[in-house]
């Protein structure tokens, strides 16, 4: 149970202890609330009382706990020091393609990972680090709409539509709408998309919520492509080619699991955007945090390392098996416990060849995106069982689907199949 048990406390309360003796190491997405969780009944479905009931267990965030077993086991071998003196300038490469903040190592270390895993071509591509893809995802819609407004003066006064297939990442359309920006602006779903001109189409791939690989769907003439490849990853889906797009977003929150450190990357392949992104990246923030750099170097070569056949004594235990066995163990129960009771559907993934693993799999998508059979809101359902999950509605359809993050520590996620199995149908 990943270094945690489950206590009572002083006030009878149940919570999470974590065993770490650091309390930055990891939470377990778990709060402690009082109240018992007993006897609620919602569209027709009741549920039964089991121990532990008054734990509020969160899955509603991507947050990537899962992770941590393997990188307690690997620690020191991954541990970065950084004197006083050192990565004090706001420059770390000077002669790096106009990318003045970034690191040689990081840009290096990621094109390498790139070709291990075969997921993406990075060589003869501008590497742009961020704050995280999120930052990424912003600064490639400014890029790619100040190329537009750069070209011609007859879209001056035009919001460059943005649109992805439904259902879409939820933070897509809730980060445009907070940002009200005067270039761009959140048409929703793709699908839908009819308007002649300039517009700008997110491919996630495969797809958060419903882990579904995706290509384009509007394809007309002004089209531009950002794709988010945050889960093109072996644990998570069958990698079955490079992907080659134009602007390419990838983090390291879903690749290795280190969310905490605010690390992506896009790979761009023309040079007027990727300036442009540089650009924006100055203004905003002048670039990323170099420690945070450092930290992603590190353990991208190790991750890189355990697949590199020059390397025969001192390979690490692979990050990719780690996590696909997780994934693909955690999917199994979650399959069974769904159809034992029988209130929810879940989507059914075709396999296919993996050149990563070198066979057929089975995709292991990082959420589960479930759908309460008898209609009506799936995440209230779930919340009286103090299961936060997060609703449909958020990714642009109906309340009846919820997405459940498969990505939480053992201990949260066996909590949530335990409360599953408590669902009986009326
Ligand atoms: N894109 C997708 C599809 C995501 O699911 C997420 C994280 N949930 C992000 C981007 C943002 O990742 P980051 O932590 O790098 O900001």
């Amino acid at each position: 149970m990943c270094g945690v048990e489950i206590k009572k406390n002083g006030n009878g309360n149940s919570e999470i202890n974590n065993n770490s003796t650091r309390n930055y190491e990891n939470g377990n997405g778990i709060t402690k609330i009082n109240g018992n969780g007993n006897g609620i009944t919602s569209n027709g479905v009741h549920h039964s009382s089991r121990q532990n009931d008054d734990v509020v267990i969160n899955l509603d965030q991507g947050d990537p706990k899962m992770y941590f077993p393997y990188w307690k086991n690997v620690d020191d071998k991954c541990t970065i020091t950084i004197k006083a003196s050192e990565l004090m300038s706001y420059f770390a490469d000077v002669s790096n393609g106009g990318v003045f903040y970034q690191m040689p190592e990081f840009t290096e270390a990621v094109r390498r990972v790139h070709r291990v895993v075969g997921n993406a071509v990075a060589d003869d591509r501008y590497i742009i680090g961020g704050t995280g893809s999120s930052q990424l995802f912003t600064v490639a819609l400014k890029a790619l709409a100040s190329t537009v407004k750069s070209s011609t003066t007859d879209y001056e006064n035009y919001r460059i539509p943005v649109v992805c297939a439904e259902p879409y990442y939820s933070c897509y359309g809730e980060a445009l709408e907070e940002g009200k920006s005067e270039v761009y602006k959140w048409e929703g779903d793709a699908n839908k998309f009819k308007v002649d001109g300039p517009y700008i189409e997110v491919v996630t791939t495969p797809n958060n919520p419903d882990g579904r690989c995706r290509e384009p769907v509007v394809n007309k003439e002004g089209g531009m492509v950002i794709c988010d490849l945050a889960y093109y990853w072996p644990q998570y889906t069958p990698i079955t080619a490079p992907a080659d797009y134009d602007v390419m977003l990838f983090t390291l929150s879903k690749a290795t699991g280190h969310a905490g450190s605010r690390v992506g990357w896009a790979i761009v392949k023309n040079k007027e955007v990727a300036m442009n992104m540089i650009k924006v990246m100055t203004l905003e923030t002048i670039g990323t945090c170099h420690e945070g750099q450092l930290r992603a170097t590190k353990l991208l070569d190790f991750v890189a390392d355990g697949y590199d056949d020059q390397l025969v004594d001192d390979k690490p235990d692979g990050l990719f098996e780690f996590g696909h066995r997780v994934l693909a163990e955690r999917w199994e129960k979650l399959r069974a416990a769904v159809e034992s009771c029988g209130a929810f559907s879940l989507p059914d993934f075709p396999s296919d060849f993996c050149n990563f693993w070198g066979k057929h799999c089975q995709p292991n998508p990082a959420y589960a995106w479930m759908e309460l059979k008898s209609g009506g809101e799936a995440a209230k359902l779930m919340s009286e069982l103090k299961i936060r999950t997060r609703c449909g509605t958020r990714f642009g359809v109906s309340a009846k689907y919820i997405r459940v993050n498969m990505m939480e520590s053992d201990v949260s996620f066996n909590l949530f199949l335990e409360r599953l199995s408590t669902i009986k149908l009326e």
